[in-house]
């Protein structure tokens, strides 16, 4: 895999690792999927394999990612949702032609159409989106506490206390920062 691009981001709910795909929205943004293939290797790791994808299906897949955003951070704000933003949520989810697959092995596969396969995918990250945003899961939509990534992500703790969108970096660095700024103004080790 060339070094050139970043890497991605995994969590465990579909749509909000999508979302992940651009990250520090609030900071020096960096874009994760900035090619078509970026967007294939993906999809493929999130087990939604393509064969190919155009540079007019990666804008739809962007739009998608921003109106899930705008969507989530919406509900996680207990706003109103964003007419526009669910309009292309809803378009996405509507145009895919996936089917779920039960594997002998018990798991759910997703098989997606010959001719439209990128579609297929983006409907159903769509529908995930509308799982999760609908409140049909058992999770609450938060908002990561890094001032420069507010991403929205889905908290299934059991508290429901989760603070970050991701532990291993927002969280990290957070926990670093406190530290350090602690460091500096207080000689006692404090939590
Ligand atoms: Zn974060």
């Amino acid at each position: 895999m060339p070094a050139a691009f970043p890497d991605f981001r995994l969590g465990t709910v579909l749509a909000t690792s999508f979302t992940g795909t651009l990250s520090e929205r609030h900071g020096d943004a960096v874009e994760r999927i900035p090619v078509p293939h970026r967007l294939v290797d993906w999809l493929a790791v999130n087990g939604l394999a393509v064969d190919s994808c155009t540079p007019a299906q990666l804008d739809l897949a962007r739009e998608l990612r921003e109106s899930i955003h705008a969507a989530a951070t919406a509900a996680a704000l207990q706003d109103a949702l964003p007419a526009s933003a669910v309009h292309v949520i809803n378009e996405r989810s509507a145009q895919g032609r996936a089917a779920a697959i039960l594997t002998p092995e018990g798991t759910r596969h997703w098989q997606l159409g010959a001719a439209s396969c990128v579609a297929d995918a983006l409907g159903v990250i769509a529908a995930d989106a509308i799982g999760i945003i609908a409140g049909e899961r058992d999770g609450k939509l938060a908002l990561c506490a890094s001032p420069t990534c507010r991403a929205a992500f889905f908290d299934t703790s059991r508290s429901r206390t989760r603070k970050w969108c991701d532990m291993n970096t927002c969280g990290n660095r957070q926990k670093k920062a406190r530290f350090h700024a602690s460091q500096r103004k207080n000689p006692d080790p404090a939590e």
